[in-house]
């Protein structure tokens, strides 16, 4: 793996030598890899030199941009990505129904020495059983003899970390070689899950995938204050608060600034947007090494105006106050993969139906108390009702 100093000219030289055309002529049709080969050696490319951070006590060096790969649905997107430098991929066993792994298995095909892989248990798995089970598939699916950086998917308390069946199958799979690092994934009760993290007396889970951007919680960049420092790696997710479309604010963009509010902070070791295509690629990438600026703030600002009558922040700070359990937040996400830049129905229709019958927004009465809860003042019965129209 290419140290974090080796950067710009020996990269670059790597690039002009030649690799992308080759490579990526290996999956890629012709015409796409002319185009790729005008890129590479064009004096004003947009992909910048990559910088590296290293993620917590894995010791991997890991570009602060790094490829968020739930969305993508071509192997050559993510190719270009990392022959770019970026070398830090994230997928999951859930996504695409298993097919994300096989994309990413393609795009690292050749060069899976130079490419830390993470990737996802089912939501599901706890057990000893359950665990092996995905590893196993996803090793088979990415095809590779190892994963860098395995995580639980999607905890929303500290319950998870410390099972005994779940610990039982990491550490096998870590004594076989199939498994370098364990992590966890998390988007509600993030203080309490990295909390846990730090205060694990096994220092079990190295890693922490976490929702976190310009709208968290400051009790959330202290959590990754603490967890970083006690050597937990921090991954930033969400960053661009939902991606959602901003063609109503003219030419301001926000997303770059939003992943720049994040790679701010040098507590987090890299950020994953999901990126679909070459035009998301480019946008993302070219972050990397930028300061967070005062018209940045400006275009967030304006963002923030835009989104605030439907965003919701999966804080879940609504629903004590629904006798009839219904999982507002993890509902509100999956209308987020459905709505928002992810645009993706059958990740939205897959997020909603892992929730218990009952604590769908079937279960919904219209009562209204939630909404004198949320923090936000979002009209909570009316976002239930519309998620029964589009998700189930
Ligand atoms: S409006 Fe629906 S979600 Fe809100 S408290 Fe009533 S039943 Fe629960
Ligand atoms: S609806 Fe409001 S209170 Fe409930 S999770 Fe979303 S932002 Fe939090």
């Amino acid at each position: 793996m290419e140290p974090a100093e080796e950067r710009g000219m020996n990269r670059r030289a790597f690039i002009k030598a030649g690799v992308i055309g080759t490579a990526t002529a290996m999956i890629a049709p012709p015409a796409f890899a002319d185009t790729l080969q005008r890129m590479a050696v064009s004096d004003s490319s947009p992909f910048p030199e990559p910088v590296y951070r290293t993620l917590g006590r894995t010791g991997l060096k890991i570009t602060t941009v790094s490829f968020g790969a739930m969305l993508t649905p071509e192997p050559e997107v993510i190719r270009v990505a990392l022959e770019h430098g970026v070398n830090y991929i994230d997928t999951a066993r859930k996504y695409m129904g298993g097919k994300n792994e096989e994309i990413v298995g393609k795009a690292v095909k050749g060069m899976r020495d130079k490419v830390y892989i993470a990737s996802k248990t089912l939501p599901t798995s706890q057990s000893k059983a359950d665990i092996i089970r995905d590893v196993e598939t996803s090793l088979k699916t990415l095809g590779t003899d190892y994963i860098d950086v395995i995580q639980l998917h999607n905890l929303t308390d500290k319950e998870r970390i410390f099972n005994a069946g779940t610990r039982e199958a990491l550490t096998q799979l870590k004594k076989q070689g199939k498994v370098r690092f364990c992590g966890v994934t998390t988007h509600k009760n993030e203080v309490e899950v990295l909390s846990a993290l730090v205060d694990d007396p096994d220092k079990f889970f190295d890693t922490c995938l976490v929702k976190f951007n310009y709208k968290s919680d400051t009790s959330v960049s202290n959590a990754i204050d603490r967890a970083a420092t006690a050597g937990i790696g921090i991954v930033a997710m969400k960053a661009m608060v939902g991606g959602y479309d901003v063609s109503g604010l003219g030419r301001i963009t926000p997303f770059q600034a939003a992943l720049k509010w994040v790679l701010q902070n040098p507590k987090v070791t890299t950020s994953i947007p999901g990126m679909k295509d070459m035009a998301q690629l480019r946008e993302n990438i070219a972050v990397m090494g930028m300061p967070f600026s005062y018209a940045d703030l400006r275009r967030l600002e304006r963002y923030n105006e835009a989104i605030a009558p439907f965003y919701c922040a999966f804080c879940g700070k609504c629903e004590g106050g629904c006798s009839h359990g219904v999982e507002i937040s993890t509902i509100n996400r999956a209308l987020m993969y459905a709505e928002g830049g992810y645009g993706d129905i059958s990740l939205a229709r897959a997020t909603y139906a892992e929730l218990p019958k009952q604590s769908t927004a079937v279960s919904c009465v219209d009562c209204g108390n939630c909404a004198a809860r949320c923090v936000r003042g979002l009209d909570i019965s009316a976002k239930m009702s519309h998620a029964r129209t589009v998700l189930a």
